[in-house]
């Protein structure tokens, strides 16, 4: 069995080892140590990357027989036999131990504050999530997440101890363990000094000082428990500056401090729906307007006049708005194109006292334009990208409204 040596010592980034075996998996190269400090992926905390002898190792995992597996990249193997020396990425196994050991810390604050256990805990790419037992009115969480932050952030600010111990089921029986361990043999049980013993096999800092900060970043429901998105150490650095930096951008440009933003905000969204409300109103009358010159402009066939209109770049709703207010009046086939940058789309629309058939004239129209539409025999809707046919199309639509 690999010696664990990131038990031992989970600040030990360099060591020598010897390749005991060398499997494939899924046409995937690995291998097997006598020992080693990657820490496989487990307990809710992704696994190490680095190399040995200069492979790239992509992948750790523990399978079902306890064997160890480093995963080397794509083609490349180890001879069994081999001395190795491995090397561990330690900028991320330093961001993965701070998160792990801050949910440590963050958890007992919660269990302390409110008794409020922890049932799921996962290190994503960005964030690191936990599932709490914590059953409180939305209103009340807020708070009740900033007073435990309050206290994690004491425990870190203290830089306190953290020791790990073995111990025996009976041992542990008698220590305060946050929560119940599955290994009945030798238990792992790992203290933060006067304030959380957990069974764990994890990696953790040495004292609560280098997870550096616990900032909560939200709160969710979720499978009836009250998730809690957060980040310590570099991530949490890394977020401030992601926050401060769009916070700051904003308040700028919104020409408030960053305290105002929100109020800032909610008065623009009012306002642009007030605004939105008015330019609907305004569009409808100037579309009665626009309406009434374009039938004045057209010329009789018949009793029937045909308006045909191409609008360059104009709102195509405000097209479908004025060909409704054309085929107001008895007698009117209106027969509207609006170009947009790369396509034409059409709105053709009649009187309810004429027999000609949109549906038709639209077909033939968008076959022409190389695209589709359709609708109702009074009102129909389509285009294509065809635009140099567009003349075209609109003739042939011409001709057969005023059959
Ligand atoms: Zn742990």
């Amino acid at each position: 069995m690999t010696t664990k040596l990131f038990w031992n010592d989970s600040h030990l980034s360099r060591f020598d080892a010897q390749v005991v075996e060398a499997v494939e998996i899924n046409a995937r190269q690995a291998v097997i140590l006598d020992q080693t400090a990657f820490y496989p992926e487990g307990g809710g905390q992704p696994c190490d990357t680095g190399t040995l002898n200069e492979v790239p190792v992509v992948e750790v995992q523990t399978d079902n027989d306890g064997r160890i597996l480093h995963f080397l990249a794509n083609g490349l193997t180890l001879a069994v036999g081999e001395t190795v020396v491995g090397e561990i990425n330690w900028l991320r196994r330093r961001e993965m131990m701070q998160q792990h050991t801050g949910q440590h810390i963050i958890s007992q604050a919660f269990f302390q504050l409110y008794g409020a256990e922890t049932r799921g805990f996962r290190i994503n790419d960005r964030l690191t999530e936990i599932d709490l037992t914590l059953e409180l009115q939305p209103e009340e969480i807020e708070q009740a997440i900033v007073r435990a932050e309050e206290l994690a952030n004491g425990i870190i600010f203290d830089n306190r101890e953290i020791r790990v111990h073995e111990v025996t089921s009976e041992e542990a029986a008698k220590l305060p363990l946050r929560k119940e361990s599955f290994i009945t043999d030798c238990i792992r049980v790992i203290e933060i000094d006067d304030f959380d013993w957990s069974p764990c096999g994890g990696t953790h800092a040495k004292r609560t000082g280098e997870v550096g900060l616990i900032a909560v970043r939200r709160w969710e429901r979720a499978k009836k428990m009250t998730r809690l998105h957060f980040v310590c150490g570099s991530r949490a650095l890394d977020d401030y500056r992601l926050a401060n930096k769009s916070a700051e951008a904003a308040a700028l440009k919104l020409t408030v401090g960053r305290e105002e933003i929100e109020a800032s905000v909610v008065r623009l969204l009012d306002d642009n729906k007030r605004l939105s409300r008015r330019v609907r109103e305004l569009s409808e009358l100037a579309a009665n307007i626009e309406a009434a010159e374009l039938l004045a402009a057209s010329a009789f066939v018949g009793k029937m006049r045909i308006v045909e209109k191409v609008f360059a770049d104009r709102d195509f709703d405000e097209a479908k708005l004025i060909a409704h207010r054309l085929v107001n009046e008895e007698n009117v086939v209106a027969l509207l194109a609006v170009r947009e940058a790369d396509m034409v789309r059409l709105v053709f629309a009649r009187s309810a006292n004429l027999t000609a058939d949109m549906n038709a004239l639209m077909k033939v129209a968008c076959e022409k334009l190389g695209g589709r539409g359709g609708g109702k025999p009074d009102f129909a809707q389509g285009g294509g990208n065809q635009i140099e046919e567009l003349q075209a199309a609109m003739k042939a639509a011409s001709v057969m409204a005023a059959v």
